[in-house]
């Protein structure tokens, strides 16, 4: 056998959303927009099929000019990666190796503990409060010398909950000043919390936050592969030294501008999104599910043992939802038609027990 890192052993395989077998079957395993692309964000994209031959720029510069003026900071602020995923792995890179200490809650984002096994750092993973929210004061106390960088998962995958911005501010005056703080808001704009943490304000009051965003959610540009990073210069500057070369097409730079020209169209989507979260939601209790509020766009069923039961009734109505074996089903809000096949195996599953 070829030489291989030993940390390689302890990295838990990425589980994808099950894929669908056939056509009858409904997918609510990834958080993947329900909509199909918007004509106009198709076009652009078809118009820059002329350029494929060549390498797009690393630069970015139309598309990070737009998101430096959106978001009120510098160019040099902005960092992209094929998907936060990839910016979420530069962050690490560039802040732990052998022996540092990578914080995050749990179960929060699955990559996280990939990620930081992959650059030979050691993932802390601190439990979840018992309604389902990050335990900001367990993670402060969990913080010792070789703490590098600290995800925050806000709202958090798989379990909708979010973040006041008075505990995150409370909980960044206990991180030392040397620690990054990455504020992962992948699902920003499905969450309607009027108290939440908003990660550019707090990245503007602490020079250790960074904030990452994706356009694979609410943008709905899964396939295309693009997310950044809004942070200090030095910080940044870190960060594109060690991005993957070239790592974003120019077609998902291109689908990202034009999917900024149509944030009203896209407002549009993301409220029928966010209802049809609060139909689910509302359903799901009255069939006597416990489900707390989302404002993502999923919704977390924690079910213990009885999470491997659940999840098969839902596989054999045809819905695919996110199973986390021993813990719970995380379910995406899809299109109506979806949510309802959804609910209806739901259903099917109480009746069962009450018989
Ligand atoms: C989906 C998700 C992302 C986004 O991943 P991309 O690589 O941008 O597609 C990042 N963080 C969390 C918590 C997510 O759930």
């Amino acid at each position: 056998m070829v030489k291989h890192r030993s940390a390689l052993e302890r990295i838990p395989a990425y589980k994808q959303g099950a894929m669908p077998s056939t056509s009858d079957v409904v997918k609510l395993s990834s958080n993947e927009n329900p909509f199909p692309p918007l004509a106009s964000v198709r076009e652009a994209v078809a118009g820059e099929l002329e350029r494929i031959h060549l390498y797009p720029s690393m630069a970015a510069p139309e598309l990070t000019a737009r998101i430096a003026k959106l978001q009120g900071v510098e160019p040099e602020n902005i960092v992209f990666g094929a998907g936060s995923v990839e910016v979420a792995t530069q962050l690490v890179q560039a802040s732990a190796g052998d022996g540092d200490e990578v914080m995050f809650a749990w179960r929060s984002f699955e990559a996280y503990p990939i990620i930081a096994i992959g650059a030979g750092a050691t993932p802390v993973q601190v439990p979840l409060t018992a309604d389902e929210r990050h335990d900001l004061d367990a993670m402060a106390d969990a913080i010792t010398d070789r703490t590098a960088i600290i995800f925050v998962c806000n709202p958090n995958n798989p379990t909708g909950a979010t973040l006041t911005h008075a505990e995150v501010r409370a909980f960044l005056g206990r991180v030392p000043g040397d620690v990054l703080v990455v504020i992962d808001e992948a699902y920003e704009h499905f969450n309607r919390d009027a108290e939440t943490a908003i990660g550019i304000d707090l990245y503007r009051e602490f020079p250790n936050v960074a904030v990452l965003h994706t356009f694979s959610k609410a943008y709905g540009l899964a396939g295309l592969r693009i997310g950044y990073a809004v942070a200090q210069a030095d910080v940044a500057a870190n960060l594109r030294k060690v991005a993957v070369p070239f790592a974003v097409s120019a077609l998902a730079q291109t689908a990202a501008v034009a999917s900024l020209d149509a944030e009203a169209e896209l407002a549009t989507r993301i409220d029928d999104i966010v209802s049809e979260r609060a139909r689910v939601t509302e359903e799901l209790r009255a069939q006597g599910w416990d489900v707390k509020d989302s404002q993502a766009n999923f919704v977390w069923l924690r079910l213990g043992d009885d999470t491997q039961r659940v999840d098969a009734a839902l596989t054999e109505a045809g819905v695919l939802a996110r199973a986390f074996p021993g813990e719970g089903i995380r379910i995406t809000i899809g299109a109506p038609e979806a949510n309802r096949r959804a609910l209806a195996a739901l259903a099917g599953v109480r009746m069962e027990a009450r018989r």
